[in-house]
Protein backbone atom coordinates (compact mmCIF):
# COMPACT_ATOMS: atom_id res chain seq x y z
CA UNK A 1 0.00 0.00 0.00
CA UNK A 2 1.43 3.68 -1.05
CA UNK A 3 0.83 6.36 1.10
CA UNK A 4 1.72 9.84 0.04
CA UNK A 5 2.60 12.82 1.28
CA UNK A 6 2.84 17.01 1.18
CA UNK A 7 6.52 16.10 0.05
CA UNK A 8 5.21 13.90 -2.82
CA UNK A 9 2.57 16.17 -4.26
CA UNK A 10 2.61 19.39 -6.24
CA UNK A 11 0.22 21.60 -4.65
CA UNK A 12 0.46 24.07 -7.46
CA UNK A 13 -1.43 21.49 -9.93
CA UNK A 14 -4.37 22.64 -7.97
CA UNK A 15 -3.63 26.20 -7.30
CA UNK A 16 -4.45 26.92 -10.82
CA UNK A 17 -7.61 25.39 -11.18
CA UNK A 18 -10.66 26.17 -11.01
CA UNK A 19 -12.40 24.03 -8.20
CA UNK A 20 -16.36 23.97 -7.44
CA UNK A 21 -17.37 22.25 -4.51
CA UNK A 22 -20.79 20.75 -4.89
CA UNK A 23 -22.69 21.11 -1.62
CA UNK A 24 -21.80 22.70 2.01
CA UNK A 25 -22.30 20.52 4.61
CA UNK A 26 -20.48 18.32 6.48
CA UNK A 27 -17.46 17.53 3.76
CA UNK A 28 -18.08 20.45 1.61
CA UNK A 29 -17.47 23.33 4.03
CA UNK A 30 -14.17 21.29 5.10
CA UNK A 31 -13.32 20.74 1.40
CA UNK A 32 -14.17 24.51 -0.26
CA UNK A 33 -12.68 26.07 3.48
CA UNK A 34 -9.41 24.27 3.31
CA UNK A 35 -8.82 24.60 -0.69
CA UNK A 36 -8.93 28.29 -0.35
CA UNK A 37 -6.75 28.55 2.56
CA UNK A 38 -4.16 26.51 0.86
CA UNK A 39 -4.31 29.46 -2.09
CA UNK A 40 -6.27 27.82 -4.42
CA UNK A 41 -7.70 31.44 -5.72
CA UNK A 42 -10.85 30.11 -7.74
CA UNK A 43 -13.12 27.80 -5.18
CA UNK A 44 -17.04 28.70 -5.86
CA UNK A 45 -19.30 26.26 -4.09
CA UNK A 46 -22.47 24.78 -5.78
CA UNK A 47 -25.40 24.87 -4.30
CA UNK A 48 -29.40 24.35 -5.46
CA UNK A 49 -31.90 27.38 -5.08
CA UNK A 50 -33.10 27.57 -1.97
CA UNK A 51 -30.89 25.68 -0.31
CA UNK A 52 -30.13 25.95 3.74
CA UNK A 53 -26.65 25.94 3.13
CA UNK A 54 -26.49 28.97 0.83
CA UNK A 55 -26.04 31.24 3.87
CA UNK A 56 -23.56 29.26 5.65
CA UNK A 57 -21.18 29.75 2.49
CA UNK A 58 -21.83 33.44 1.78
CA UNK A 59 -21.14 33.66 5.62
CA UNK A 60 -17.48 32.52 4.78
CA UNK A 61 -17.22 34.66 1.60
CA UNK A 62 -17.84 31.88 -0.64
CA UNK A 63 -19.06 32.58 -4.05
CA UNK A 64 -22.01 30.60 -4.39
CA UNK A 65 -23.61 29.54 -8.21
CA UNK A 66 -25.72 26.66 -9.22
CA UNK A 67 -24.35 23.32 -9.89
CA UNK A 68 -25.04 23.64 -13.43
CA UNK A 69 -22.94 26.91 -13.78
CA UNK A 70 -20.55 25.56 -11.95
CA UNK A 71 -19.88 22.06 -13.80
CA UNK A 72 -19.93 24.92 -16.73
CA UNK A 73 -17.15 26.70 -15.21
CA UNK A 74 -14.79 23.93 -13.41
CA UNK A 75 -11.77 22.52 -13.94
CA UNK A 76 -12.37 20.34 -10.50
CA UNK A 77 -16.17 19.79 -9.98
CA UNK A 78 -15.81 17.77 -6.10
CA UNK A 79 -19.38 16.22 -5.89
CA UNK A 80 -20.05 16.83 -1.89
CA UNK A 81 -23.62 15.97 -1.59
CA UNK A 82 -25.76 12.70 -0.09
CA UNK A 83 -24.22 9.81 -2.34
CA UNK A 84 -28.28 8.75 -2.87
CA UNK A 85 -28.77 11.98 -4.96
CA UNK A 86 -25.56 11.47 -7.33
CA UNK A 87 -27.25 10.10 -9.98
CA UNK A 88 -29.74 12.62 -10.68
CA UNK A 89 -27.10 15.31 -10.07
CA UNK A 90 -24.85 13.93 -12.69
CA UNK A 91 -27.35 13.52 -15.16
CA UNK A 92 -29.19 16.98 -14.84
CA UNK A 93 -26.45 18.89 -14.08
CA UNK A 94 -22.93 17.85 -15.20
CA UNK A 95 -23.15 15.41 -17.78
CA UNK A 96 -23.96 18.25 -20.50
CA UNK A 97 -22.00 21.28 -18.59
CA UNK A 98 -18.47 19.85 -17.66
CA UNK A 99 -15.65 20.72 -19.75
CA UNK A 100 -13.81 18.38 -21.75
CA UNK A 101 -10.85 16.84 -20.07
CA UNK A 102 -12.03 18.35 -16.91
CA UNK A 103 -11.97 16.15 -13.57
CA UNK A 104 -15.38 15.20 -11.94
CA UNK A 105 -14.12 13.71 -8.01
CA UNK A 106 -16.21 12.52 -4.77
CA UNK A 107 -15.24 11.37 -1.46
CA UNK A 108 -16.78 8.26 -1.17
CA UNK A 109 -16.87 5.33 -4.26
CA UNK A 110 -20.74 4.14 -4.05
CA UNK A 111 -22.24 6.30 -7.23
CA UNK A 112 -18.90 5.43 -9.02
CA UNK A 113 -18.27 1.95 -7.94
CA UNK A 114 -21.75 0.49 -8.45
CA UNK A 115 -22.33 2.90 -12.04
CA UNK A 116 -25.17 4.77 -10.70
CA UNK A 117 -23.36 7.90 -12.53
CA UNK A 118 -21.43 6.55 -15.29
CA UNK A 119 -18.96 9.61 -16.47
CA UNK A 120 -17.69 10.63 -19.59
CA UNK A 121 -15.18 8.88 -20.91
CA UNK A 122 -13.34 11.95 -21.31
CA UNK A 123 -13.22 13.35 -18.18
CA UNK A 124 -10.71 12.13 -15.46
CA UNK A 125 -12.53 10.62 -12.36
CA UNK A 126 -10.75 10.83 -8.59
CA UNK A 127 -11.71 9.92 -5.19
CA UNK A 128 -10.47 11.89 -2.42
CA UNK A 129 -12.00 10.35 0.87
CA UNK A 130 -11.38 11.23 4.23
CA UNK A 131 -11.11 9.46 6.83
CA UNK A 132 -12.64 11.27 9.30
CA UNK A 133 -16.01 13.29 9.64
CA UNK A 134 -15.77 17.03 7.70
CA UNK A 135 -15.83 19.20 10.76
CA UNK A 136 -12.61 17.71 11.79
CA UNK A 137 -10.95 17.88 8.16
CA UNK A 138 -11.62 21.39 8.88
CA UNK A 139 -10.58 21.36 12.76
CA UNK A 140 -7.66 19.43 12.02
CA UNK A 141 -6.50 21.36 9.19
CA UNK A 142 -6.70 24.68 11.25
CA UNK A 143 -4.31 23.15 13.83
CA UNK A 144 -2.06 22.70 11.15
CA UNK A 145 -2.91 18.97 11.09
CA UNK A 146 -4.47 16.64 8.62
CA UNK A 147 -6.89 13.66 8.67
CA UNK A 148 -5.25 10.73 6.45
CA UNK A 149 -7.18 10.17 2.86
CA UNK A 150 -7.60 7.55 0.50
CA UNK A 151 -7.09 8.51 -3.37
CA UNK A 152 -8.30 6.41 -6.19
CA UNK A 153 -8.82 6.68 -9.70
CA UNK A 154 -11.62 5.65 -11.11
CA UNK A 155 -10.63 7.17 -15.02
CA UNK A 156 -7.63 8.94 -16.34
CA UNK A 157 -8.50 10.71 -19.14
CA UNK A 158 -5.85 13.25 -19.21
CA UNK A 159 -2.79 11.04 -17.80
CA UNK A 160 -2.94 13.62 -14.88
CA UNK A 161 -6.02 12.37 -12.56
CA UNK A 162 -3.48 10.99 -10.18
CA UNK A 163 -1.11 14.39 -9.35
CA UNK A 164 -4.28 15.99 -9.64
CA UNK A 165 -6.16 13.68 -7.20
CA UNK A 166 -2.95 13.81 -5.19
CA UNK A 167 -2.55 18.04 -5.22
CA UNK A 168 -6.30 17.85 -3.94
CA UNK A 169 -5.99 15.75 -1.29
CA UNK A 170 -2.73 17.52 0.25
CA UNK A 171 -4.91 20.93 -0.53
CA UNK A 172 -7.38 19.77 2.09
CA UNK A 173 -4.80 18.60 4.88
CA UNK A 174 -4.30 14.83 3.73
CA UNK A 175 -0.52 15.01 3.02
CA UNK A 176 0.08 16.43 6.75
CA UNK A 177 -1.26 13.01 7.76
CA UNK A 178 -0.64 10.24 4.68
CA UNK A 179 -2.97 10.13 1.66
CA UNK A 180 -3.60 6.19 1.46
CA UNK A 181 -3.70 4.81 -2.36
CA UNK A 182 -6.47 2.25 -2.90
CA UNK A 183 -9.60 2.07 -5.86
CA UNK A 184 -12.85 2.98 -5.67
CA UNK A 185 -14.08 -1.04 -5.08
CA UNK A 186 -11.74 -1.04 -2.32
CA UNK A 187 -12.73 1.59 0.06
CA UNK A 188 -16.26 1.57 -1.26
CA UNK A 189 -16.58 -2.02 -0.51
CA UNK A 190 -14.85 -1.50 2.94
CA UNK A 191 -16.66 1.57 3.99
CA UNK A 192 -20.15 -0.04 3.67
CA UNK A 193 -19.06 -3.00 5.78
CA UNK A 194 -17.80 -0.89 8.22
CA UNK A 195 -20.16 1.30 8.91
CA UNK A 196 -23.02 -1.44 8.32
CA UNK A 197 -21.26 -4.07 10.69
CA UNK A 198 -19.15 -2.85 13.63
CA UNK A 199 -19.19 1.16 13.58
CA UNK A 200 -23.23 2.00 12.87
CA UNK A 201 -25.32 -0.81 13.05
CA UNK A 202 -23.00 -3.52 14.87
CA UNK A 203 -22.27 -0.91 17.35
CA UNK A 204 -25.84 0.51 18.03
CA UNK A 205 -27.82 -2.65 17.79
CA UNK A 206 -25.34 -4.09 20.39
CA UNK A 207 -25.70 -1.15 22.82
CA UNK A 208 -29.40 -1.23 22.55
CA UNK A 209 -29.55 -4.91 23.19
CA UNK A 210 -27.35 -4.61 25.98
CA UNK A 211 -29.26 -1.49 27.31
CA UNK A 212 -32.75 -3.83 27.17
CA UNK A 213 -31.41 -6.63 28.93
CA UNK A 214 -30.57 -4.70 32.07
CA UNK A 215 -33.81 -2.73 31.82
CA UNK A 216 -36.01 -5.89 31.62
CA UNK A 217 -33.71 -7.76 34.52
CA UNK A 218 -35.07 -4.87 36.63
CA UNK A 219 -32.00 -2.66 36.95
CA UNK A 220 -32.44 1.47 36.73
CA UNK A 221 -32.13 3.27 33.28
CA UNK A 222 -29.29 5.65 34.53
CA UNK A 223 -27.08 2.85 35.58
CA UNK A 224 -27.93 0.69 32.20
CA UNK A 225 -27.16 4.29 30.09
CA UNK A 226 -24.17 4.51 31.88
CA UNK A 227 -22.24 0.63 31.52
CA UNK A 228 -23.80 0.50 28.31
CA UNK A 229 -23.54 3.57 26.27
CA UNK A 230 -21.78 6.14 28.08
CA UNK A 231 -19.05 4.46 29.12
CA UNK A 232 -18.75 3.03 25.09
CA UNK A 233 -16.64 6.39 24.11
CA UNK A 234 -14.22 5.34 27.33
CA UNK A 235 -13.16 2.30 25.75
CA UNK A 236 -13.26 3.29 22.44
CA UNK A 237 -11.01 6.67 23.15
CA UNK A 238 -8.58 3.64 25.09
CA UNK A 239 -8.82 1.72 21.84
CA UNK A 240 -8.14 4.57 19.21
CA UNK A 241 -5.12 5.87 21.31
CA UNK A 242 -3.77 2.57 21.28
CA UNK A 243 -5.16 -0.66 20.01
CA UNK A 244 -7.10 -2.93 21.81
CA UNK A 245 -4.45 -4.03 23.77
CA UNK A 246 -3.81 -0.55 25.16
CA UNK A 247 -7.56 -0.58 26.14
CA UNK A 248 -6.81 -4.18 28.41
CA UNK A 249 -3.99 -2.72 29.59
CA UNK A 250 -5.94 0.30 31.47
CA UNK A 251 -9.27 -1.96 32.37
CA UNK A 252 -9.28 -3.78 35.37
CA UNK A 253 -8.05 -7.74 35.30
CA UNK A 254 -11.64 -8.55 36.44
CA UNK A 255 -13.06 -6.69 33.03
CA UNK A 256 -10.11 -7.99 30.85
CA UNK A 257 -11.31 -11.45 31.96
CA UNK A 258 -14.50 -11.54 30.96
CA UNK A 259 -14.11 -9.38 27.36
CA UNK A 260 -12.25 -12.79 26.84
CA UNK A 261 -14.84 -15.72 28.45
CA UNK A 262 -17.85 -13.65 27.18
CA UNK A 263 -16.97 -11.45 24.31
CA UNK A 264 -16.94 -14.38 21.97
CA UNK A 265 -19.88 -16.41 23.66
CA UNK A 266 -21.60 -13.03 21.85
CA UNK A 267 -20.03 -12.26 18.72
CA UNK A 268 -19.66 -16.13 17.83
CA UNK A 269 -19.51 -18.21 14.04
CA UNK A 270 -23.34 -17.11 13.69
CA UNK A 271 -22.84 -13.40 14.20
CA UNK A 272 -19.30 -14.17 11.52
CA UNK A 273 -21.18 -16.10 9.12
CA UNK A 274 -23.97 -13.64 9.05
CA UNK A 275 -20.91 -10.84 8.55
CA UNK A 276 -19.81 -12.44 5.78
CA UNK A 277 -23.44 -12.46 4.57
CA UNK A 278 -23.53 -8.72 4.63
CA UNK A 279 -20.39 -8.24 3.17
CA UNK A 280 -21.73 -10.37 0.00
CA UNK A 281 -24.73 -7.92 -0.40
CA UNK A 282 -22.68 -5.00 -0.23
CA UNK A 283 -20.36 -7.09 -3.20
CA UNK A 284 -23.00 -7.88 -5.23
CA UNK A 285 -24.59 -4.55 -5.48
CA UNK A 286 -27.25 -5.78 -3.63
CA UNK A 287 -27.42 -3.30 -0.45
CA UNK A 288 -26.64 -0.69 -3.53
CA UNK A 289 -30.09 -1.63 -4.88
CA UNK A 290 -32.16 -2.10 -2.16
CA UNK A 291 -31.05 1.30 -1.07
CA UNK A 292 -31.28 3.38 -4.29
CA UNK A 293 -34.71 2.00 -4.20
CA UNK A 294 -35.90 3.04 -1.23
CA UNK A 295 -34.75 6.21 -1.76
CA UNK A 296 -36.81 6.66 -5.36
CA UNK A 297 -39.61 5.66 -3.52
CA UNK A 298 -39.18 8.63 -1.61
CA UNK A 299 -36.96 6.73 1.79
CA UNK A 300 -40.38 5.88 3.48
CA UNK A 301 -39.09 3.16 5.57
CA UNK A 302 -35.84 4.69 6.09
CA UNK A 303 -37.89 7.73 7.70
CA UNK A 304 -40.13 5.16 9.74
CA UNK A 305 -36.75 3.52 10.94
CA UNK A 306 -35.47 6.68 11.96
CA UNK A 307 -38.37 7.89 13.96
CA UNK A 308 -39.19 4.48 15.79
CA UNK A 309 -34.54 4.61 16.54
CA UNK A 310 -35.26 7.91 17.97
CA UNK A 311 -37.94 7.22 20.16
CA UNK A 312 -35.71 4.49 22.11
CA UNK A 313 -36.36 4.98 25.85
CA UNK A 314 -32.65 5.19 25.97
CA UNK A 315 -32.30 8.62 24.34
CA UNK A 316 -34.77 10.34 26.70
CA UNK A 317 -32.57 8.58 29.75
CA UNK A 318 -29.46 10.04 27.85
CA UNK A 319 -30.70 13.66 27.46
CA UNK A 320 -31.11 13.54 31.43
CA UNK A 321 -27.49 12.26 32.30
CA UNK A 322 -26.00 14.71 29.92
CA UNK A 323 -27.42 17.63 31.66
CA UNK A 324 -25.41 16.31 34.56
CA UNK A 325 -22.12 16.43 32.34
CA UNK A 326 -21.92 20.18 30.92
CA UNK A 327 -18.38 19.32 29.52
CA UNK A 328 -19.64 17.28 27.05
CA UNK A 329 -21.47 20.24 24.92
CA UNK A 330 -18.16 22.26 25.58
CA UNK A 331 -15.66 22.85 22.16
CA UNK A 332 -18.02 21.13 19.87
CA UNK A 333 -16.83 20.49 16.42
CA UNK A 334 -20.40 20.83 14.56
CA UNK A 335 -22.26 24.38 14.77
CA UNK A 336 -25.46 23.38 12.82
CA UNK A 337 -25.84 27.55 12.04
CA UNK A 338 -22.63 27.74 10.87
CA UNK A 339 -21.36 24.33 9.22
P1 LIG B 1 -24.12 16.45 4.02
O1 LIG B 1 -25.44 15.78 4.11
O2 LIG B 1 -23.45 16.91 5.26
O3 LIG B 1 -24.25 17.73 3.07
C1 LIG B 1 -24.92 17.74 1.88
C2 LIG B 1 -24.81 19.11 1.22
O4 LIG B 1 -25.17 18.96 -0.14
C3 LIG B 1 -25.73 20.15 1.80
O5 LIG B 1 -25.13 21.42 1.72
C4 LIG B 1 -26.94 20.07 0.85
O6 LIG B 1 -27.64 21.27 0.84
C5 LIG B 1 -26.22 19.84 -0.46
N1 LIG B 1 -27.00 19.21 -1.51
C6 LIG B 1 -27.80 18.13 -1.43
N2 LIG B 1 -28.29 17.82 -2.65
C7 LIG B 1 -27.79 18.73 -3.51
C8 LIG B 1 -27.93 18.94 -4.91
N3 LIG B 1 -28.67 18.15 -5.66
N4 LIG B 1 -27.24 19.97 -5.46
C9 LIG B 1 -26.47 20.76 -4.72
N5 LIG B 1 -26.29 20.62 -3.39
C10 LIG B 1 -26.96 19.62 -2.80
O7 LIG B 1 -23.16 15.48 3.18
P2 LIG B 1 -21.77 14.82 3.65
O8 LIG B 1 -20.74 15.90 3.70
O9 LIG B 1 -21.98 13.94 4.83
O10 LIG B 1 -21.46 13.85 2.42
C11 LIG B 1 -21.01 14.34 1.18
C12 LIG B 1 -20.16 13.27 0.51
O11 LIG B 1 -19.00 13.04 1.28
C13 LIG B 1 -20.84 11.91 0.37
O12 LIG B 1 -20.42 11.34 -0.85
C14 LIG B 1 -20.31 11.11 1.54
O13 LIG B 1 -20.30 9.72 1.34
C15 LIG B 1 -18.88 11.65 1.57
N6 LIG B 1 -18.21 11.50 2.86
C16 LIG B 1 -18.79 12.01 3.99
C17 LIG B 1 -18.13 11.94 5.19
C18 LIG B 1 -18.69 12.64 6.39
O14 LIG B 1 -17.91 12.84 7.30
N7 LIG B 1 -19.92 13.05 6.47
C19 LIG B 1 -16.84 11.22 5.33
C20 LIG B 1 -16.26 10.83 4.06
C21 LIG B 1 -16.96 10.94 2.88
P3 LIG B 1 -29.24 21.31 0.69
O15 LIG B 1 -29.79 19.97 1.07
O16 LIG B 1 -29.64 22.42 1.59
O17 LIG B 1 -29.48 21.61 -0.76
MG1 LIG C 1 -16.56 5.10 6.46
Amino acid sequence: MRVYYDRDADVNLIKSKKIAVVGYGSQGHAHALNLRDSGVKEVVVALRPGSGSVKKAKAQKLEVVSPAEAAKWADVLMVLTPDEGHAKLYNDDIRGNLKKGAALAVAHGLSVHFRLIEPREDLDVFMVAPKGPGHTVRAEYQKGNGVPMLLAIAQDATGNAHDLGLAYACAIGGGRAGVIGTTFREECETDLFGEQSVLCGGLTSLIQAGYDTLIEAGYAPEMAYFECVHEVKLIVDLIYEGGIANMRYSISNTAEYGDYVSGPRLIDEGVRKRMKAILADIQSGRFTTQWMTECAAGQPSFKAMRRRAAEHPLEQVGEKLRAMMPWIGQNRLVDKSRN
